[in-house]
Formats: C-alpha cells, structure tokens, sequence
C-alpha cells in the first residue's frame, strides 16, 4: 500500500494543493498501485511510514502553527532521511527552510532545504512556468504568495522561471534535494503535469511504474503549457 501523507490541510489547504494527494491516488490506480491518502490534523504526529509527503499554501501565521506542530520529533526529517518522498508548496516550501522570517518574527525552519524566506515588497500573484532539468516540457501553475525564498550554498533550484515569480529571487523557482521538492507552483501542480505525479510516483516505489493512457490528463496538461507567454 502506498502511503499519502496530506499535512495538516486545515492550515496548509487554502490554495488548494490538497489536489496533489487525489492526482496521486489516482494515478496510482491508474497502475493498480493500491494507495491510500491519510490527511494529518497538526494537532497529530505524523506517520513515520510515509511513502509521500504533501505540504500545502498557507497564510503567514497558519504556516507557523503547521512549522511548530512539524517540529516535534522531527519526524518528517527523519522520513526524508530515508528517502521519502516530500512535496511541498509555497507555504509548505517555505517552512522546509532554515529560517523563515516575516515582518514580525524569525523563525528556525525544518531544516530539509538550505533556503531562507523573508519577506518581500509586494504580493507576487499569476500565472507560473518553470523550466526543470527533470522534464523537457515547463510546469505550470499560479503563484500567489508575498515572501521571496533565497538559496543558500546547498541548495539546487527546482527550476527556472519562464513565467512569472517563482522564489522571486535570482529568476528560480523552488528547490530541490534528493526526493525534497519545493515550489511556488500551485495548480495543482499535478493536476497541471501528470508526468510530475509520476515522477514521484516512481520515486515512491523505487521503480519505474507503466505508462497510462490518461489523454485527458496530457491535453490539458499541453493546452495550459500552450498558453504560457
Ligand atoms: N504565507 C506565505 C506568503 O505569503 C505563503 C503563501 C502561500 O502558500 N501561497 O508568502
């Protein structure tokens, strides 16, 4: 059974990356994978026997409850550790950093990505394209956020922004370390490029998994990359 870990979607829910979880699910049955999709509230541990790990966007104080909630027992360090996989978005990826400040407070991340967030000069909101090494074909999404995201040393980016914001620092999106992926990319990012729920899928299993004929899923995948200016 493969094991789908929503992270506290009543904080890290309201852009609706909880899609990422179903597009998984999905496309697993698609292979006759069975999985399973647990939502976690804050107020629990999380499983340790995650096989992915999903983190949604958030407002400013939400996220910070979801970072102090994530920081007992360490435990999705622990799972990353041992290769996990972990997706985590805008707010998810943010708090996945070293540091995470806001015009208020500075705050120790989870420590997963070398990046810092602080905040930025405005709100960054639109339409994203992101170029990665992983596919030759950019990503798409929205982005809808008001921090900016910097790369440290350690840190390699998911991607290059073709459209839009992205970390809104240094023209990249997101970051990415073994099977940890951070973006600014909300869609659902899956939703938009099935071929990335794949990817994880198959970093999930260690394996590589069938292809589908999911034609729905491509034209719309094509018909929004089309679109990008
Ligand atoms: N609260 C964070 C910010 O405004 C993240 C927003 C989000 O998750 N879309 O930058």
């Amino acid at each position: 059974m493969l094991e789908i870990i929503r992270i506290h979607n009543e904080l890290l829910g309201t852009y609706g990356d909880r899609g990422n979880a179903d597009v998984l699910k999905y496309r697993a049955g698609l292979r006759k994978i069975s999985a399973r999709v647990t939502d976690i509230s804050y107020l629990d541990p999380l499983p340790k026997t995650g096989d992915i790990y999903l983190l949604g966007g958030a407002e400013d104080a939400a996220q910070i409850l979801s970072l102090n909630a994530l920081r007992k027992g360490s435990i999705l360090t622990r799972a990353a550790n041992k290769g996990a996989v972990v997706l985590a978005i805008c707010a998810g990826f943010q708090i996945l950093g070293n540091r995470y400040v806001t015009r208020d407070a500075e705050i120790e991340g989870l420590g997963l990505l070398d990046v810092v967030t602080t905040p930025g000069d405005r709100r960054l909101v639109g339409d994203i394209a992101v170029a990665t090494e992983l596919f030759d074909f950019p990503l798409t999404g929205f982005e809808n956020h008001s921090s900016v995201t910097t790369l440290g040393p350690d840190a390699a980016p998911f991607g290059k922004v073709l459209q839009g914001n992205g970390n809104g620092v240094a023209g990249v999106d997101g970051a990415i370390d073994k099977n940890v992926f951070g973006t600014y990319l909300h869609g659902p990012v899956l939703a938009r490029s099935p071929e990335f729920a794949d990817l994880l899928l198959e970093r999930a299993v260690g394996s590589s998994i069938s292809e589908v004929d999911d034609e729905l899923a491509l034209r719309y995948a094509k018909w929004r990359r089309a679109l990008i200016k």
